[in-house]
Order: structure tokens, then sequence, then C-alpha cells
């Protein structure tokens, strides 16, 4: 049972930049950790870092957690030096108004996203929301300055460090290096121990794309079980309906239901609380009516499919620079993974 969270560590994979397509910085972050929990650890050809750990049986169960956080990468340098980006994943354009960001040029060089200031805005224009093309990285740089260092194709990440909030932390891409960290933690926890099944832990590339890597993974693997680790929506703030929250705060780890990718395995919900009741973790259900997670791919990349479900962290501020997680959640969820894969054989795997 862990009971204490290792902050630093978190704030690390936090702050390590990694955009689909562009990870890595935060997969050798990872990789100096994990790799000596594996019997093997390996990086498939799109990016994946998989660590295997041998089981009591030979049936296979993988754990995916994203790497990939939400960023931009560059399409225009302009005659003035600002640049012109498009959107890797998916943002709400809102969110960029006054942000902070780093290109990752031939070195990384800080910007800050720009728009029209409102004192110049008709009176039509300031009641329109904004877009993504509204926007313009400035990085206070003459032209050809700029031009040394960037290019068309230079990845972008949100600059912002990760602090402690009251029961929460907070910070940029808690989706998905949440999930990250508790799939470090529990290797960790698991170095004395063997898995039910053979397990295949896999930080996976290019989820927030369209669940790019975990389907990479799941076709070489061919898993009988998956679980998806993700974030979920905490929807529990003013103005929102009980009926919205998806999933609140403080109230334990989120069973998967559903989303936008798939539906749980229904043995699956049912023996993720069976465990959790059986070691008095607290749990919540969860359904999200829209975005999707690597459980989708992971359910129906297998030829023949496998069972799957996944266990999701509730976070306020989804896909913003200021996400929050609750620090009990955080411990929740790595206890009931930790063990869910202790205890995987007692999963029921036929439909009698
Ligand atoms: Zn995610």
């Amino acid at each position: 049972m862990q009971r204490k969270n290792d902050f630093k560590r978190l704030k690390e994979i936090s702050e390590t930049p990694g955009v689909s397509g562009f990870e890595h910085k935060i997969r050798d972050l990872v990789h100096a950790n994990v790799h000596k929990f594996g019997d093997k650890v390996w990086t498939d050809n799109l990016g994946n870092l998989i660590v295997f750990k041998k089981g009591k049986t030979d049936k296979k169960l993988l754990v995916a957690a994203h790497m990939d956080e939400i960023g931009f990468i560059i399409n225009h340098v302009d005659e003035n030096g600002f640049l012109r980006f498009h959107p890797l994943g998916g943002f709400d354009p809102k969110t960029l108004t006054a942000q902070r960001v780093v290109v990752h040029g031939k070195k990384d060089i800080v910007g800050v996203m720009g728009s029209k200031p409102i004192h110049i805005m008709k009176p039509e224009e300031r009641k329109k929301s904004v877009e993504l093309d509204d926007f313009f990285i400035d990085t206070g740089m003459k032209a050809e300055e700029v031009k040394k260092y960037i290019e068309q194709g230079n990845p972008v990440t949100r600059d912002r460090s990760m602090i402690e909030m009251g029961d929460c932390y907070n910070g940029k891409s808690m989706d998905n290096r949440i999930s990250v960290y508790i799939l470090e933690q529990v290797l960790q926890m698991l170095s004395d121990e063997t898995p039910a099944f053979d397990l295949y832990a896999v930080f996976t590339v290019q989820e927030e794309v369209g669940l790019r890597g975990a389907q990479v993974a799941a076709q070489a693997i061919e898993p009988d079980v998956a679980i998806g680790l993700d974030t979920t929506i905490a929807f529990d703030t003013p103005g929102s309906q009980p009926q919205e929250q998806v999933s609140k705060l403080g109230d334990g780890a989120a069973i998967k239901i559903m989303d936008a990718s798939v539906i749980s395995d229904v043995r699956m919900v049912e023996f993720f609380k069976r465990t959790a009741k059986n070691h008095q973790i607290k749990f919540q259900t969860e359904m999200l009516p829209a975005g999707g997670t690597d459980t989708g791919s992971l359910q129906r990349m297998v030829k023949g499919g496998s069972i799957a479900g996944a266990l999701s962290i509730p976070t306020r501020h989804i896909h913003q620079v200021i996400e929050s997680v609750h620090k009990q959640d955080v411990l929740d969820t790595i206890n009931l993974l930790f063990y869910s894969i202790l205890e995987m054989d007692k999963l029921k795997m036929d439909y009698s």
C-alpha cells in the first residue's frame, strides 16, 4: 500500500516537454528510472517504451499510460520573426491567451502567445470567441535571429512549473503525466513481487492525436487483458449540474464505465470494484461523454479483441496549463492498479 507521493519525481515528469511525435525527452526521463524494474525493456519503432515483467502464467496483461502532452508544431516563420503554428491535440483556443511557451528549435526559445489587444477590437470582434488562428508566437527576437534557431516542424510546449496547491498538485500536462508517474510507482512497488500475468507496462506515444501508440503496442503484444490509465474530467466546480460532473476530486480512483472510444468490459469493471473493496481503496465510477483514451485501441487492435478497462484520475481544468489532481486520488489509483496487477488471475475471463 502506497501512503505518500513523491512530489519531486512527479514535478520532474510534469515539467519535461514531450508533445505528440516528439516524446524523446520524457521517454529518456522515464527510461532512466524504470529500466531497473523490468526483465526486459525496449522502445518500438513508433517510440512506445515497453517494460516487461514475467508473471506467474503466460497470459498477457498490457497497462498503458500515454507520455505525450498536447502542444503545437511550427508551420511558418514570418518576415518579422513571428511564428504560426498547428495544434497537436485538442485545444480550447481560449486557454492560449497570455501563455508562455517554449519552442524546441536548435535550442529552446521562450515565446508568448500573442493576439489582438482588446482596445483595438471592434465591438463585434469582442463578442466573438477566439480561434487558434488568432494567435501567433512572439519570441521578442529579430527575424534573422529567430530564423537561425527555429524552422517549420519544431515542436512547442507550454511553459509552467508544477506546485502543491491545497490538497492538489497543479501544473501542466497532468494529462497524462500523472499516469506516467502512477505506472512508474507501481512498477517500483512490484520490484519484489510476481504479477499474476506477464506484465507489459507501456508508456505510449501519440495518444493526443488519435491513440496511435497504443494501437501499435496492442498489435505487437496481443494482450489478453488491457488497462488504460488516463485523466478524466472533474467538472465538480461552480456552474455544473450533478449529471455533468463526470468525476469528483477526492472521491477516489475512477473506474471507467465508458468514454467516446470504449465501453469498458463489464468483467473488468466488476474486477476493479471487487479489488478496491477487498483492499479498502476509495473509488468512483466514471462516464466521459466525449474524448477517448488508449483503452479504445487496446480493446480492438488485438486480433479477437482484449478484455479491456481503464482507471482514470479525476482532473480539474483539464487541457489547460493549470490542471489539478487530488493527492489522495493519485494514491488510491496507485494502490488499485498495484493490487489489480497482482490479483489479475481473479478476473473472470469467460462469460459463464
Ligand atoms: Zn490523456
